[in-house]
């Protein structure tokens, strides 16, 4: 049985994936995990999303076969016991799936992918479960449903791929008051397991980014390649008492959300990876933001490095009108949210007036061409000449303190 789940969180308590580990571990007394519960990430524009837009699903073998009812007992009691159903926003869905069949994988596996790449309706969701015959239980506006038929989804049909995360979770006595975590341990079990684990800290930016600083039960995450890697660093960390813990395989880091697409077929709250030519130069706006334009075949987006994304924009500035570019983020507003850069080409030419007797010739006004102010020799034309670029061709990205859930960071490319 797959069972999936989404939307019982809200931004004042609980997050689904300790919902979940609470529930593997209540669904051990009936059944066996036949995989790693599986923690995948949905299109990271989603207006309703309370933090990181998570779903969750686990894919179970019954000790018995009778005991289905029971396990959806379980599992519908558990998530009305602990779902912030009071939320206006929150809204759960779980999905049991039972006896899948092809028709039924191609259409989810469909689904699933758009929940990471598009914006969905409930009625989608619904109507593919009705399709399918599949069980599910939803709640209030049952908005949940898309989210838990997505994750159940990838757990049916497989990530085509994937990372980990280790999750520990907060006594609940301790929920809401600062997290106690000893520094020094945690730059110790970067320092021994990156890059098999990554975005523990922020080098550059001398910060440890892998606990949140919300309401909700998490102490901190790991991110890594393997179950081995992220349980070495997890085995390293001092920290206040820990009720539980948990390894996800999760589509994080993975750039599942972005689509390859060209300037004029973008839509607003998706996400891309854009070819383009700056034709704007980067200026720096009210807060620190950086704003440019690039164009391709006549259309043009604006693309914004933001000011948390902060050394990142040091690249950024140094763009001129002509650079090649391939950008990768997400439109809102109608603007790129950047998440990376690639740089292919460097526009190295400049017109500059030449240059006579060791100096520059001056301007004589519009169209009148140019003179030496020593010997009064004249030209017409501006000449062509090299120009210095603080910045090479390359890929670069956001620092781990900006980055978003789903980008895939650059370590993984050089170390998949
Ligand atoms: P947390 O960070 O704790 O996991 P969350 O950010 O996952 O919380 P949810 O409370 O799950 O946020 O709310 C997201 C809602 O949006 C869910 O109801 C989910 O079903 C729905 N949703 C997710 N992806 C899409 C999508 N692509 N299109 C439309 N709705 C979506």
């Amino acid at each position: 049985m797959i069972i999936g789940l989404d939307d019982t969180d809200s931004r004042d308590g609980m997050c689904t994936t300790y919902l979940m580990a609470v529930l593997v571990e209540k669904i051990n007394a009936f059944a066996s995990l036949k995989d790693y519960p599986l923690l995948v990430r949905l299109n990271p524009n989603i207006k309703y999303k309370t933090r990181g837009n998570a779903a969750l699903a686990i894919n179970i073998a019954l000790n018995d076969k009778n005991n289905a009812a029971k396990v959806k007992e379980l599992v519908i009691d558990t998530v009305e016991k602990m779902s912030v159903l009071s939320d206006e926003n929150t809204n759960p869905g779980i999905v049991f799936i039972e006896i899948p069949d092809e028709s039924m994988k191609n259409d989810i596996s469909k689904f699933s992918l758009r929940a990471v790449r598009d914006v969905l309706e409930i009625r989608e969701a619904k109507e593919l479960l009705e399709q399918h015959d599949i069980d599910h239980r939803g709640f209030k506006n049952e908005r949940g449903l898309i989210g838990a038929l997505a994750a159940a989804g990838f757990a049916l049909c497989g990530l085509s791929d994937h990372t980990f995360e280790l999750i520990a979770y907060r006594e609940k006595k301790n929920w809401g008051s600062p997290r106690i975590i000893d520094e020094g341990s945690v730059w110790a079990a970067n320092a021994a397991t990156y890059p098999d684990t990554w975005d523990t800290v922020d080098i550059e930016n001398e910060r440890i980014v892998f606990a949140p600083h919300s309401l909700d039960p998490i102490l901190f995450g790991i991110r890594g390649k393997n179950e081995e890697s992220v349980r070495r660093a997890f085995s390293m960390i001092g920290s206040e008492p820990i009720e539980r813990h948990i390894v996800y395989r999760t589509n994080q880091n993975t750039d599942m959300h972005l689509i390859p697409a060209k300037i004029h077929e973008v839509q607003e709250d998706r996400s891309y990876i854009l070819d383009g030519v700056v034709s704007k130069a980067p200026k720096t706006i009210i807060g620190g933001h950086i704003i440019f334009e690039i164009s391709e075949n006549g259309s043009s987006i604006e693309c914004v490095a933001f000011e948390p994304t902060k050394g990142f924009r040091r690249i950024i500035r140094e763009l001129r009108e002509g650079d090649e570019v391939i950008v990768y983020g997400s439109v809102k507003d109608k603007t790129v949210n950047l998440e990376k850069i690639r740089i292919d080409r460097l526009n190295i030419q400049v017109l500059r007036n030449p240059v006579c007797c060791g100096k520059r010739m001056k301007s004589m006004g519009k169209g009148q061409g140019k003179r030496c102010e020593k010997c009064g020799a004249v030209s017409k034309e501006q000449v062509v000449e090299a120009v210095f670029r603080g910045i090479s061709i390359g890929l670069y990205e956001v620092p781990p303190c900006a980055r978003r859930h789903l980008a895939k960071p650059l370590i993984r490319f050089s170390y998949p």
